[in-house]
């Protein structure tokens, strides 16, 4: 079984990608076992990662041998995007991996010889984000179930995966239980991947995401304490909505620390929770990104998702409206902030469309 580290995945954003020399290093140490062999063959042909490229000059050193690419289920409902794809199915089976409980791919895009192609591995699904590995190392704790301890040592050694983050994990994990922490993780995630995508600051979006929920898991007194010396009066709906609370004393506890003096970042912790009319980018990131993260798996979450891949307008459309529903329908206030970003939303679309009219 040959291991093969890409060397520009064609799928995957530009962002934290170890280097090529140092992925390898990590796939040698995580596949010592003789079965298997490690290969430098997309590293050393350099540029976008092709898996026509690597099956044809594989094809080449083992004419007389068939060949079996394995892949996540997840990657196979993607596989009519990839480069020449209808040739990689000439050129080798596909194993499909489950990467979840209950996933089944569509197959219906493919013709029936095509289908004689694929494999659907009957395996355990082994459900692991990179995220969780990446938390998992950023507070120098060891997990042999999910990374092997020589990979988790080459890791810490040579600072891969650093993001300049950890005095900030540090503080926050005294505040946050386990649970807001891992959220935190994802969300601090999902936003510098939404900030690459839409053109916005990736570090302080990731940590915006990173803080976002910083006063979440403080109790309620110390958050009246925190706004109150912030000297911003509550309105008549927040007072009786303790849940929103946190967005206004998170932003005045980071500002009142002196954590964070960078204005974009407090404004985006300010309003992640209820949203507001004209939202800066960040303020747009951070919100959307605290709805799709990879902890989230609320019902609608993978339609929010591909709504955000498209734009984040259209993605904030549907989570407020989402919100407005869900607080009228159970009798509760709705914060005026929220139905002034729905309302906003709206009319930015109805805009778009009349001009595309
Ligand atoms: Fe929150
Ligand atoms: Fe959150």
């Amino acid at each position: 079984m040959l291991i093969i580290p890409s060397c520009i995945p064609p799928h995957k954003l530009p962002g934290k990608l170890a280097s090529g020399e140092d992925r390898l290093n990590m796939c040698r140490l995580a596949f010592e076992d003789e079965r298997f062999e490690v290969s430098s063959i997309e590293l050393d042909r350099g540029s976008k990662s092709y898996t026509v490229e690597t099956l044809r000059e594989l094809k080449k050193i083992y004419p007389e041998d068939e060949l079996y690419f394995i892949i996540g289920s997840d990657m196979l409902a993607t596989l009519t995007g990839w480069y020449l794809w209808e040739e990689i199915l000439e050129l080798a089976y596909i194993c499909a991996a489950s990467r979840e409980n209950g996933f089944v791919p569509d197959l219906s895009v493919f013709t029936d010889e095509q289908k004689e192609r694929i494999i659907l591995l009957d395996v355990e699904p082994f459900e692991v984000s990179s995220t969780e590995i990446r938390v998992i190392i950023a507070r120098g704790e060891q997990s042999p179930a999910l990374i092997s301890p020589k990979v988790a040592d080459y890791i810490r050694e040579n600072s891969l995966y650093d993001d300049g983050l950890s005095d900030y994990r540090k503080l926050l994990s005294e505040k946050l239980d386990d649970y807001r922490m891992h959220h935190s993780e994802c969300v601090s995630e999902c936003a510098a991947v939404l900030a690459e995508k839409y053109g916005a600051d990736v570090e302080k979006a990731r940590l915006a995401g990173l803080l976002h929920d910083v006063t979440k898991n403080t109790s309620k007194s110390d958050q009246l304490e925190i706004i109150e010396r912030s000297g911003e009066p509550l309105s008549r709906v927040e007072i009786i909505n303790p849940k929103v609370w946190h967005q206004i004393s998170g932003a005045a506890f980071l500002k009142e620390s002196g954590m964070i003096t960078d204005e974009e970042i407090l404004s985006a912790v300010r309003w992640h929770t209820t949203g507001r009319a004209d939202m800066t980018l960040l303020e747009k990131i951070v919100y959307v990104a605290d709805f799709i993260s990879a902890d989230r798996d609320y019902p609608d979450v993978n339609v929010v998702r591909r709504l955000a891949e498209k734009s984040l307008e259209d993605a904030i459309l549907y989570t407020s409206r989402y919100t407005v529903l869900k607080l009228a329908s159970s009798d509760l206030p709705i914060h005026p902030a929220t139905v002034e970003c729905y309302n906003d939303m709206l009319f930015k679309l109805k805009n778009r469309k009349d001009n595309v009219l």
